[in-house]
């Protein structure tokens, strides 16, 4: 078992991870910028550490100062979390070399599925379904790239291999576009992301996002853990995600289920992982892999009553999984509601001083935040400040729970979406009856 964890992370998946190593009696590290002294995880965890100044980039994206601390603190394993390194195959490799156990794959594997063209093709392979597409990425040979996109047929999606985060991607309506949008979205990647690898996907309409929770140990053994409904977005980013995805016939979230877990497989995949796709026409269309905890993560929580980052944890300490497919069971329905300093309808960040922060409890309600009355959220990171997520027997329930919990949720002193939780979303007639795809929410909110 593990002995001491350094969390290479702040806000609430620092305090996430730092709950679970608790539980299993592993003693943690907490690594902070000086902007953030006064996070809860850095008063709880058993040593902290200041890895450098307020930009992430010379304390939270800082590979030396972090591996320095988890020399100085002898720590013998280091959690990523989600953002920030958490992805980042060098820091991985890195965490290795210095002889710390990186909680996540190994290198090669988060640099593979960190290619979206390696990734697919590593995908098809397991037989898991793919968008259809140009097969690799796009040549010189210019009269090639038309017929490839005669055959995917228009509209087309050109997208960067080392795209993320929503960059690096461009409609393309008609083949006379096709040519110069893809020598822009070249350009585009190469300035963006040193590599101007591109492909050619398929443009799917009205997609759901529907994702797969895996875990598998790297030793044979993995599970899934049902599937995530994550189409409430906007630019890109997710809003609410809910557990069960609504509607999807058990036959087909079973089949492309166990596809995810024959790629694990194929892979030696270890740790936990998710599978993004797009879904459309009940048929599932392979997107991307996660090779780290996600946001949403407690809503599969919920509804299987598996402790993921335990998982992690347990899966990093060397120990074969646990979990037997048959033994998961998804029970009830969950929905989280991302709660960010940020307003409601400008969607204008809005840190500063918390005044007043009051949360709501009862059956069936949980709350991941690292917030408390008197917190200040500073102006230098993401704007998440917490997640409110519920469970009920059934999605009627789950979504009463949370128009209630919402109604009884005071943040005072600074700006929060919260009431676009409270009176759009959770009001919305569409949304109440489930499956909207992922242009929903904007349309709902009036962005083209
Ligand atoms: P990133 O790594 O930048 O997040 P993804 O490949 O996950 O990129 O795509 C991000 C989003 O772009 C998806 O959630 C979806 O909204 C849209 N998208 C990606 N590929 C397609 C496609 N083939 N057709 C339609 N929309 C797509």
């Amino acid at each position: 078992m593990l002995e001491k964890v350094l969390i290479a992370n702040r806000g609430e998946i620092a305090l996430r991870v730092l709950r679970a190593c608790r539980e299993l009696g592993i003693k943690t590290v907490a690594v902070y910028s000086t902007a953030d002294q006064d996070l809860m995880h850095v008063k709880l965890a058993d040593e902290a550490v200041c890895i450098g100044p307020a930009s992430a980039s010379d304390s939270y994206l800082n590979i030396p100062a972090i591996i320095s601390a988890a020399e100085i603190t002898d720590a013998d394993a280091i959690h990523p979390g989600y953002g920030f390194l958490a992805e980042n195959a060098d820091f991985a490799e890195r965490v290795t070399d210095s002889g710390f156990i990186f909680i996540g794959p190994e290198a090669a594997t988060i640099r593979l599925m960190g290619n979206k063209v390696s990734a697919i093709e590593a995908m098809k392979k397991s037989g898991v379904p793919v968008v259809p597409g140009s097969n690799g990425p796009i040549t010189d040979d210019n009269n090639r790239t038309l017929k490839i996109g005669r055959d995917i047929g228009f509209p087309i999606m050109v997208k960067a291999a080392s795209g993320g985060g929503g960059r690096g991607m461009r409609v393309v309506e008609k083949e006379a576009d096709l040519l110069k949008s893809i020598a822009i979205t070249k350009a585009e990647a190469k300035a963006a992301f040193g590599d101007d690898t591109v492909y050619m996907e398929k443009f799917l309409g009205t997609p759901r996002h529907v994702e797969i929770q895996i875990l598998s140990d790297g030793q044979g053994n993995a599970v899934y853990l049902g599937d995530r409904d994550c189409s409430l977005q906007r630019r890109h980013q997710k809003v609410v995600e809910e557990a069960p995805a609504p509607g999807i016939p058990d036959n087909i979230r079973k089949e492309v289920g166990q596809r995810c877990v024959d790629a694990c497989n194929e892979i030696s995949y270890r740790g936990a992982g998710t599978f993004e796709f797009l879904y459309e026409n009940e048929q599932f269309f392979f997107i991307e892999m996660n090779t780290r905890v996600q946001v949403e993560h407690p809503v599969s929580e919920m509804v299987t009553g598996v402790d993921i980052i335990k998982e992690q944890l347990l899966i990093a300490s060397g120990e074969p999984l646990r979990l037997r497919q048959e033994n998961i069971e998804i029970k009830g329905h969950s929905i989280e509601c991302r709660i960010n300093a940020e307003h409601p309808e400008t969607f204008i960040p809005s840190p500063g001083k918390i005044e007043y922060w009051h949360v709501p409890g009862g059956l069936g309600v949980r709350m991941d935040s690292h917030i408390y009355g008197g917190y200040t959220v500073p102006p230098y990171y993401d704007s998440l400040i917490g997640k409110l997520i519920t469970w009920g027997d059934d999605r009627e329930t789950a979504m009463e729970r949370m128009r209630s919990a919402l109604d009884e949720m005071v943040v005072d002193g600074i700006h929060t979406n919260i009431p676009l939780h409270r009176d759009i979303i959770m009001k919305d007639y569409g949304f109440s009856q489930g499956g909207v795809d992922i242009h929903y929410l904007e349309k709902i909110l009036g962005i083209d």
